[in-house]
């Protein structure tokens, strides 16, 4: 379904990124893979997909803080494949801490990470989405970006932000076959989410089982994780024809989270 397509997708080593890329790189997609990681390992993924693929498998370490190093993984990606045609803005990072003692380079990072380095890959990428005439943007956002949660004040802050670039670009681009929407996923069982639960236990004074039952899975009625395989399958609908007429839009994928 795309071959000759190709994608970037950030934050692709691990998690619910690293599951979009093998779901792109599954329809025939040259895909850029981007991300933090051993180095052994990110080749071991770089080569399981590119054996999937019907396309070609890079990986660009481009770090997602540096507007520089976007910049220029967009420009080779263009130059290596002729261009950027489905760009997956997923890379994101958390922190949980009360807002008085919310460090400031924590806050500085989650904006870069998780909101300006979507403005910084659209930026170098639209330009050739729309002059082509087709392009798919899809950011990774959050229930996060609809509603919020105790201590988590930069992340929800960017999720929100992501929602209101998605909303804006669409319409920049709506005339011209792109169309941006936002992923609002709800729980997913990656690292991030494993790596938050000691700090959640200790900021609301409860244990880490706890923090599973009564915080986590208390926020979605299915009561069961969302599936990295779900949001990527979302992902390809999103890239298709079928979906030529979603643009602007906070997909959510969340249990019946923000239903309530
Ligand atoms: P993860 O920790 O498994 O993966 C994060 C990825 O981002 C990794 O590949 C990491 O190397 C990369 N990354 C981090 N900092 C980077 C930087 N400076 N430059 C480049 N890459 C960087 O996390 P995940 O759970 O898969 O999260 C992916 C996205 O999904 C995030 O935007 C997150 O906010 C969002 N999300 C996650 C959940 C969840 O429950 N896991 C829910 C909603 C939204």
């Amino acid at each position: 379904m795309l071959k000759g397509r190709t994608a970037i997708v950030t934050g692709s080593t691990s998690g619910i990124g690293l599951g979009i890329a093998e779901a792109l790189a599954g329809q025939g997609a040259n895909v850029v893979l981007n991300g933090f990681g051993d180095a052994a390992a990110i080749e071991d993924i770089r080569a399981r997909l590119d054996a999937r693929s019907s396309g070609d498998v890079r990986y660009d370490g481009a770090d997602m803080t540096k507007p520089d190093e976007i910049a220029r993984m967009v420009g080779e990606a263009e130059r290596a494949f002729g261009g950027v045609d489905i760009l997956v803005n997923n890379a994101g990072i958390q922190h949980v801490s009360p807002v008085e003692e919310f460090p400031l380079a924590k806050w500085d990072a989650i904006i870069a990470i998780n909101l300006s380095s979507a403005f910084h890959t659209t930026r170098a990428a639209i330009g050739g989405m729309k002059s082509r005439g087709w392009g798919r943007i899809i950011n990774i956002a959050s229930a996060h970006g609809l509603v919020a949660s105790p201590f988590k004040s930069a992340y929800v802050a960017a999720k929100h932000g992501m929602l209101g670039l998605t909303k804006t670009v669409a319409l920049e681009a709506a005339a011209h076959g792109v169309t941006v929407n936002a992923i609002s996923p709800g729980y997913v069982l990656t690292p991030l989410v494993e790596a938050q639960i000691p700090d959640t236990a200790k900021a609301r004074g409860i244990s880490e089982e706890e923090v599973k039952r009564d915080v986590i899975l208390a926020a979605q009625p299915t009561k069961q994780f969302v599936g990295v395989g779900q949001i990527a399958a979302l992902c390809v609908f999103l890239t298709g024809d079928d979906a030529a007429q979603i643009t602007g839009a906070s997909l959510s994928i969340d249990g019946g989270w923000t239903a309530q």
